[in-house]
């Protein structure tokens, strides 16, 4: 028995630690031949030596030839490479299913499935990334959290910054603050940080430029002009074997064009025409394009939605298999209508007709319905994937033939008149639908129905404007000022956003108190920049803080409600169900607005100990927004204890019974105190007026206050459909409203 007791523990350890690696090496040799198939694996030598030369290359390649999942694990075992590597991407999804795709690659544990784990990702309230991670995914909006924490990026070899041609608010601050890296010599990193600079479009030249002027050598800290070095230029490009050659035979085909043109440009001018530049190398990849067939409507259509229904019945009943289709629509409300229709359209087929599998695919989508779209499709079945502009170039779906694509998006718009964000949804560039296009001829010929007119094609404008054109700068430059960044007129931006938009800006973070008066960073400032929130939704956190108002956890619990994608209550309750979901969120509707609604919700779901789920179900409330809303809370109230502002015992109490009045007084206080430019007076004639900007704004139906008159109301959210509307609503008085002005404005 001795024997067999001391045996025992030793077959234990064999089956844990052997048996999971092995399954994981398994599927790691499985993959290896893809990978060699990916247009990017001949140029792997030639990337790894130019990041030997020189510590910046800029690697443009078409969407799908690998950039993102093989450049990391090109680079992960070079000498220079004693740390992690940081690949940001645009989106969470795009993070986590690469750093998923990447793992399984190398054949390691991923994200937070134990030590042993070689690949991570971090993004927004979901950071899983082991001590010994040696990849990192992180969204762009993570990377410059880490910046302000440590800004030299101690604890990485290298940063990969990738979807460069999405140009991001965030990527262009990014490019910025690494640009102002590369030129400092630093102290205390032993080893230069390598950077890669990655696009799917070919503006190669701006980008060398950028990073090229006024560059110092990393050896003797010296000033020096030259021309960017290309990598592999003349002999990778003849001896590309994976190129197939195959080229449309319309328009610039899927950018691939644009690419070649870019390259053949650097590659003909004489050294002396570039910019000055050094230590920059360049990279070509060229992906596999087949022809592609355009086929435009011969009359411009509203509706999209059936637009897309038909096109997909009709492709499905027309065209044999094998062959997915992917359609492009603007958001998610309109994906899941969508996927309702095809859904039952579909039971409707005869049964000779293969099977459709309607597959939803846009940011706030969670992990697992991510997945199910890389898996092929079943036998007899053709999958239709609806996405967002997500899969324009973030993520790579294969088996795609077909697609469709309503020509629109969903974009942030700063209107700095208002001084006010919202999305609104409008027409793609050409740029933009020739990527869509491309997307249906990776694999094979395919065909791309646009649901637009070819004149309303040419209309298009060539390329969409870079984010920071267009957006509220407020984030970024409480970003650049606590990077320490005095002059924001001067940071180095690769497009300089208007002076009007700086301004306001500026303007807003100063009310918000995050800049003292002499423009430099406040101590509230400091703390804001540090939360993962925006800096209205930071400064009605740290309001919430202070000993007068004293209502930190129901503000918490309030903005993690704000801050899931999904909606909370559910929208798509059938006809004979409205009248029972009206009666059960009666149940939590609150008078004072739609914050106290939403702490109610929070808070009764979190009082529910036995069945959170029924509890759901029987409030019409989505299970899956309220487990993002949990978890974000956490995370949340983890910051605000690193931050002193709660003590370490607060992370688990419960949350406290509904607030007294003075107390709703006090919270909407704080929710003033932030959105003061969303804040609205009732007119004579019936209608809000914004305070600030005299914007006249109308109370979305989607709110509890639709329909009621106050004096006075602050609100969440600036929506512009069919005229302006505020979303996300609560009523407060005019001397509330009075006593904020006083203290912003010292009047
Ligand atoms: P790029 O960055 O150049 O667009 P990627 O490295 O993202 O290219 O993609 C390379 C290939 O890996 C694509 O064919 C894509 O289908 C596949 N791939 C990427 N992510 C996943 C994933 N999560 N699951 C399965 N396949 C994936």
């Amino acid at each position: 028995p001795l024997r067999k007791q001391l045996q025992q523990p030793q077959r234990h350890a064999n089956i844990t630690s052997q048996h999971p690696q092995s399954h994981l090496l398994k599927r790691r040799d499985a993959l290896l031949p893809i990978r060699k198939a990916l247009p990017i694996w001949p140029h792997a030598e030639s990337i790894r030596a130019a990041l030997r030369k020189n510590n910046v290359l800029v690697l443009t390649g078409e969407t799908g030839s690998g950039k993102s999942t093989q450049v990391p694990q090109f680079l992960f075992s070079e000498k220079w490479c004693t740390k992690c590597i940081a690949i940001t991407q645009p989106r969470r999804v795009a993070a986590i299913s690469l750093a998923r795709r990447v793992a399984e690659e190398m054949g390691s544990l991923f994200g937070s499935q134990g030590p042993a784990a070689q690949v991570g990702y971090s993004v927004r309230f979901d950071n899983a990334t082991g001590p010994n991670a040696r990849v990192k995914f992180l969204t762009e909006g993570m990377l410059l959290q880490e910046m302000l924490r440590d800004p030299e990026l101690g604890q990485y070899s290298a940063v990969v910054v990738d979807e460069v041609h999405e140009r991001s608010v965030n990527v262009d601050l990014i490019l910025g603050f690494l640009k102002n890296l590369l030129e400092v010599k630093s102290n205390r990193r032993k080893a230069p940080l390598k950077i890669v600079i990655m696009s799917a479009t070919a503006d190669v030249e701006s980008l060398v430029r950028f990073f090229g002027n006024g560059l110092q050598s990393s050896e003797n800290g010296s000033q020096h002009s030259g021309a960017a070095s290309r990598v592999g230029n003349g002999d990778d490009v003849q001896s590309e074997s994976s190129w197939s050659g195959i080229l449309s035979d319309e328009e610039p085909t899927a950018n691939a064009d644009s690419i070649k043109a870019s390259r053949n440009d650097l590659i003909q001018k004489p050294l002396s025409s570039l910019p000055e530049a050094t230590h920059v190398s360049t990279c070509f990849v060229e992906g596999r394009q087949y022809p592609v067939k355009t086929i435009y409507l011969s009359e411009p259509t509203q509706d999209f939605v059936e637009g897309a229904l038909k096109m997909i019945f009709q492709i499905h009943y027309k065209e044999p298999l094998p062959g997915d289709i992917l359609v492009f629509l603007t958001g998610q409300e309109i994906i899941e209508s969508l996927e309702k229709l095809v859904n039952e359209y579909a039971q409707k087929m005869e049964k000779e007709v293969p099977k459709l599998l309607a597959l939803p695919l846009f940011a706030a989508l969670p992990q697992d319905a991510q997945q199910r779209i890389f898996t092929p499709a079943p036998h007899r079945t053709r999958k239709v994937i609806l996405a967002t502009n997500i899969a324009e170039t973030s993520v790579t779906v294969s088996g795609v033939r077909f697609v469709i694509d309503c020509g629109k998006s969903k974009i942030k718009q700063f209107r700095n008149r208002l001084g006010l964000e919202s999305l609104l949804v409008k027409p793609i560039s050409k740029s933009a639908a020739i990527q869509r296009k491309g997307r249906a001829g990776r694999e094979a010929p395919g065909q791309c129905y646009r649901l637009y007119t070819e004149d309303s094609y040419n209309g298009l404008e060539e390329r969409t404007m870079p984010e920071i054109l267009r957006c509220d700068l407020s984030h970024s430059i409480l970003m650049m000022k606590a990077r320490g960044v005095d002059d924001v007129v001067n940071f180095p931006f690769l497009d300089r956003p208007p002076g009007e938009a700086l301004e306001k800006a500026l303007l807003q973070l100063l009310h918000l108190g995050a800049l003292t008066e002499i423009g430099t960073i406040s101590e509230i400032g400091l703390k804001m920049s540090k939360l993962p929130l925006t800096p209205t939704l930071g400064r009605i956190l740290l309001e919430a803080a202070a000993p007068e108002r004293d209502c930190l956890l129901e503000v918490i619990d309030i903005i993690s409600a704000l801050s899931v994608e999904t909606n909370i209550f559910l929208n798509l309750v059938s006809e004979e169900r409205k009248e029972e979901a009206e009666a059960a969120r009666r149940d939590l509707y609150k008078r004072a607005g739609d914050h106290m609604t939403l702490l109610t919700t929070v808070q009764r779901y979190a009082e529910e100990n036995s069945d959170r789920k029924a509890w759901c179900e029987r409030h019409f409330v989505s299970h899956r927004a309220m487990q993002n809303v949990m978890n974000i809370r956490k995370q949340l109230r983890q910051q605000c204890t690193q931050l002193k502002l709660l003590p370490p015992s607060s992370i688990s109490s419960p949350t406290s019974s509904m607030p007294s009045e003075s107390h709703t007084q006090n919270i909407l206080h704080c929710f003033l105190r932030g959105f003061l430019a969303n804040t609205a007076t009732l007119m004579p004639d019936g209608s809000y007026r914004t305070l600030m900007y005299k914007q006249t704004v109308a109370i979305h139906p989607s709110s509890v206050m639709f329909g009621r008159k106050t004096e006075a109301i602050v609100f969440s959210e600036f929506v512009f459909t069919t005229k302006a509307w505020a979303k996300g609503v609560s009523a407060v008085q005019n001397d509330w409203v009075g006593d904020i002005v006083g203290k912003v404005f010292g009047c």
